[in-house]
């Protein structure tokens, strides 16, 4: 998408907007090259989740999870930030006063394309932590040490990906942080996400009652795409700049 011009009323929410969210999800990930969790050609299609990302798959076949934990890694660190992130991270100069970036995505793209504001809720695949006594390792630096089974630490206990599997609750402190929020903001934006995943996807119900401005970008209409201000039914890559460019021109009218 070359260009994009908001409506009155949404460039008129933009310009005035003081606190930022954007919420992410894995199709911001997916022109990097890697997998979404849900929807067609998703990782989970090919692979039981239950098998593989549940601490009862851990316990009962720790070095198979950990080889699963260890390809992904592999892919998240040979995948290259796209320009959905890039756009997401220029964001944060757009919106200087305060702007979040509250991801359920683990692959620390965000981080790469320069997001600094960021809430992982789903925790993150660049670190590994002992399921004992919680001390923490460099992800990869555990994978070059072991790359067929999970380090044992020192206390006895295992090392684990530092991600949130299935059955887990969020990291509370995080997900307090993220309702805050969403529950301040005045401007919402939900990119690559389903949406259908709580708590997670509560976070657009808290921002829609503080009466921000919701814009989502998603191919799919989601369980939200009523409450929009504004829907972009296309992938994030191609919408998102050109999205950041027309709230940079909202912005600063002049330019
Ligand atoms: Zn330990």
């Amino acid at each position: 998408m070359d260009s994009l011009e908001l409506s009155g009323p949404v460039r008129e929410r933009v310009r005035s907007a003081r606190r930022v969210v954007v919420f992410s999800g894995a199709g911001v990930s997916r022109e990097s090259g890697l997998d979404t969790f849900r929807g067609a050609g998703g990782l989970w299609e090919r692979m039981r989740p239950e098998e593989l990302a549940t601490p009862e798959a851990f316990r009962a076949d720790p070095a198979k999870v950990w080889r699963w934990y260890a390809w992904r890694w592999r892919q998240a660190s040979e995948a290259l930030p796209n320009p959905a992130h890039h756009a997401v991270a220029r964001l944060e100069t757009v919106f200087p006063s305060y702007m979040v970036v509250v991801t359920q995505n683990v692959d620390g793209l965000h981080q790469r394309a320069g997001s600094r504001h960021l809430l992982e809720l789903h925790g993150t695949i660049l670190r590994a932590f002992c399921n004992r006594c919680g001390r923490t390792q460099d992800m990869g630096e555990a994978i070059a040490g072991s790359p067929e089974e999970p380090p044992v630490c020192s206390c006895g206990g295992r090392f684990r990906p530092a991600v949130v599997w299935f059955g887990e609750s969020l990291p509370e402190d995080t997900l307090a942080e993220a309702c805050e929020a969403a529950s301040s903001c005045d401007l919402f934006l939900s990119v690559g996400t389903s949406s259908t995943v709580y708590p997670a996807a509560g976070l657009i119900e808290l921002a829609h009652r503080a009466g921000a401005c919701l814009i989502e970008v998603n191919p799919e209409p989601t369980p939200f795409s009523g409450l929009m201000d504004l829907r972009l039914a296309a992938p994030a890559g191609e919408v998102l700049p050109a999205l950041a460019d027309a709230m940079e021109r909202s912005r600063c009218p002049s330019t």
